[in-house]
């Protein structure tokens, strides 16, 4: 039989207690000051039976405790949420939901993706669960997948309440219990080595235990996952945010507003940080905006170095090559030629084809070398010409702090993965606890990743539990 804790009114209590035989019951009847009480009731008959609970119904938690569910169906799973179900899920990838990154199937370049996990995620991590599968998880389930061609991959329907209504249908047909508007606030173990956890509810004075045999701690980049991490005996690496937009020292950017550089080379060098970030030069595409640089280049950047940019206060120095394709001299050559072909044009009007670039962006160069007006390409000097060509290949912007990207955004730090085993994804500090999702030190740049690392974890720690939680039902059975 399917059970799981059910929580009661007080009236209740005093008629159900007389039933309340098994494992657990816990009660607590309200004090003079705050008229709440709390209680943990079993309906099992069968002794046997345990309890997962899951902290938290992101992507993590429900993916896990599907997983743990499936693998186990008489193990009662039960889902903690203080929010909504999935909400980050909805809001993702613009509404559409990124999925996951079609493009990446080899590990060791799937987990290059990472700035924090790409050495610990090359081993076994992707093997139980990567891209592929969580593609043929959800397309199993009925939901069509597109992968575009930078590798992202979208549910067809381009809404991401396709992604939730699959996982909740899902996780409602094999019985995991779901709870919403309930946040979990402290854990403790019992002397039986069973998780004793603490349940309140944000808007009236009501608190419930649920003792437990197995916990999931899926809770995001919230602090109150952290603290219960860190109860259980965790440390927690300093969470900084991680893929966001520079704010740029420089009023002239606002005329370039909107402009787009399919292909620029980027490199940063921190005010305060003397160590090198790792990555610290990226090619790609980059957006300017009203108040800086965006795009995927500069996202990548301030994944790769979100922890050193977080010590500096996020000030110092963007050195961006324009034309990362041509060589200097060819772009001195490149000037010439324009200059010998064009003497009577406007500097201002033409410039060489070559360099792929907008007329907007060419006159903000100008500007840059004092360079306005009527200026013919006959008058331009060789020295103008080198210093032009030296703007275009190592222009310097001034950083002067983090700008918002609303499309992603996550959060850099969390549980060190050295103490967990990626294998299962339980801790080796208290057995029986699990972590999966952005709780861990783990984060991807954008493209699918981040899902992903919730999807694998999950997987993982789900089919984790779910398998201890049937060996320990067999043993039950052989005695
Ligand atoms: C705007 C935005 C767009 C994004 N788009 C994409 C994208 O397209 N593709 C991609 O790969 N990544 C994207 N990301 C990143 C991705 O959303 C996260 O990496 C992912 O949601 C992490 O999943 P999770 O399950 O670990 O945590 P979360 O999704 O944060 O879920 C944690 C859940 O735990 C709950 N919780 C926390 N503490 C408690 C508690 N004490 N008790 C009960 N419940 C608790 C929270 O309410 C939350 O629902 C985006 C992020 C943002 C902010």
């Amino acid at each position: 039989m399917n059970t799981f804790p059910r929580f009661v009114s007080r009236s209740e209590i005093i008629s159900n207690i007389s039933t309340c035989t098994k494992n657990y019951a816990y009660f607590r009847i309200s004090n003079n000051r705050r008229r709440y009480c709390a209680v943990t009731v079993s309906l099992s008959t069968k002794s046997a039976e345990e309890t997962l609970v899951v902290v938290g119904s992101g992507a993590a938690g429900i993916y896990g405790a599907i997983r743990a569910k499936t693998i186990a169906p008489d193990l009662n799973v039960v889902v903690i949420e203080k929010g909504k179900p999935l909400s980050k899920v909805k809001i993702s990838g613009g509404g559409r939901c990124n999925v996951t990154n079609g493009h990446c199937v080899d590990n060791v370049i799937l987990a290059g993706n990472y700035p924090r996990g790409n050495k610990e995620l090359r081993g076994s991590f992707f093997n139980m669960h990567g891209p592929t599968d969580t593609m043929s998880w959800f397309s199993d389930r009925g939901v069509e997948l597109t992968t575009e061609n930078d590798g992202r991959v979208f549910p067809v329907s381009n809404s991401s309440s396709t992604i939730i209504d699959c996982l909740l249908s899902e996780a409602k047909s094999r019985g995991v219990v779901l709870q919403t508007g309930k946040s979990v606030t402290s854990v403790s173990m019992t002397g039986g080595g069973k998780f004793s956890i603490k349940i309140e509810k944000r808007t009236v004075d009501y608190v419930e235990y649920i003792e437990a045999n197995y916990m999931m701690i899926a809770t995001g980049s919230s602090e109150q996952g952290y603290k219960l991490a860190n109860h259980l005996g965790h440390s927690i690496v300093k969470p900084v945010p991680s893929l966001f937009t520079f704010k740029i020292d420089d009023f002239q950017l606002v005329e370039l507003s909107g402009v787009t550089f399919p292909k620029v080379r980027v490199k940063l060098k921190l005010d305060t940080v003397q160590k090198s970030i790792p990555e610290h030069t990226q090619v790609g595409p980059m957006l300017v905006t009203h108040w800086g640089f965006s795009g995927p280049v500069i996202l990548r950047l301030s994944a790769w170095g979100a922890r050193e940019l977080s010590e500096s206060v996020y000030k110092g120095s963007l050195l961006v090559d324009f034309v990362p394709d041509l060589h200097i001299e060819d772009v001195k050559s490149f000037l010439i030629q324009h200059k010998n072909k064009f003497p009577k044009q406007k500097v201002v009007n033409s410039f060489p084809s070559e360099f792929g670039l907008v007329k907007r962006f060419w006159r903000f160069i100008l500007e840059h070398e004092d360079l306005v007006g009527d200026l013919l390409w006959a008058s331009v000097s060789n020295n103008l010409l080198i210093s032009i060509a030296s703007h275009l290949k190592n222009c310097s912007f001034r950083v002067k702090g983090k700008g918002q990207f609303k499309d992603e955004f996550v959060t850099a730090g969390g549980v060190p993965l050295a103490e967990i085993s990626l294998n299962t994804m339980e801790s080796r500090i208290q057995p029986r606890l699990f972590f999966a999702g952005e709780v861990l030190n783990v984060d991807g740049v954008t493209g699918g990743f981040n899902f992903q690392n919730a999807w694998s974890g999950g997987y993982i720690a789900g089919t984790s539990i779910g398998s201890l939680a049937t060996v320990s039902d067999l043993k039950e059975g052989a005695l």
